[in-house]
């Protein structure tokens, strides 16, 4: 089986536990304001790559990904736009014992019932849910992602009734979510959930922009600086104030 893939890390550190092989995927439904990643958006695009040809690769690097107790990250774009495919991956990553996780935005979160059932198989093999939540505010949301926040909720509440470990994780934009109002309401939401290993905030950064630019198109965050270790810190501690940590 094939995925639309839009490059591979071999070496990463900040996508889950110890190092990382990441796998970005292509294509995503949000829109995010501050993404780095504008060229994994389109649906359908990137490399052809087959599950073997991933293993084959990944294989080469277990012992350095072993021996610092890291695994595999799927990322994006938005990986649960190919769920059959990471099925495969993840039931071979499964048979040599490599830890498996998802960085997810859970922008295409559904009830519908195919997705369900996909959904629910994938996360036999799935060790770890990266789950980055941008906004709590719905309004808010759409003007930062272009889509609302309701069924992303959902997602994280879903994750929490299965019992899928998460780390919750948020971008601190000053002036778009940094309030401290939505952080608290934010962190409240975090610590209704049952299943949250880690919480972490993710300092925007304007290391993406060259890539709006390429493609040809404004980059909307224009002169907002990222905020100092301080405000993340604080931000940090809103949105843990009532985390019970699985
Ligand atoms: S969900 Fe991730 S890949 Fe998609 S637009 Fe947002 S930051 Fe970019």
């Amino acid at each position: 089986m094939n995925g639309n893939i839009h490059s591979i890390e071999t070496f990463g550190t900040v996508d889950g536990p110890g190092i990382r092989y990441v796998v970005f995927t292509q294509g995503c439904l949000l829109r995010c304001q501050f993404c780095h990643n504008a060229d994994t958006w389109e649906i359908g695009t990137g490399k052809q790559m087959s599950v073997s040809e991933i293993i084959d690769d990944l294989k080469t690097y277990l012992p350095f990904i072993e021996s610092s107790g890291g695994g595999i990250t799927v990322s994006g774009g938005e990986p649960l736009l190919q769920i059959p495919f990471l099925i495969e991956l993840f039931k071979e990553c499964k048979k040599l014992g490599i830890h498996t996780t998802i960085d997810s935005s859970g922008g295409c979160f559904s009830h519908a019932e195919h997705f369900q059932a996909n959904l629910k198989e994938l996360l036999q093999y799935t060790d770890l849910i990266l789950l980055d939540i941008k906004h709590i505010d719905r309004k808010k949301h759409i003007s930062l992602t272009g889509m609302a926040n309701e069924h992303i909720l959902e997602f994280a509440q879903f994750l929490s009734a299965q019992n899928v470990p998460v780390w919750i994780r948020h971008v601190l934009v000053p002036t778009i979510s940094n309030d401290s109002d939505d952080l608290k309401k934010l962190g409240e939401f975090i610590g209704s959930l049952s299943n949250v290993k880690k919480v972490e905030v993710l300092p925007y950064h304007e290391l993406g922009v060259y890539k709006w630019e390429a493609l040809g198109m404004e980059y909307p965050l224009k002169g907002i600086q990222p905020p100092s270790d301080e405000e993340a810190q604080e931000a940090l501690e809103l949105l843990t104030a009532t985390v019970k940590y699985a």
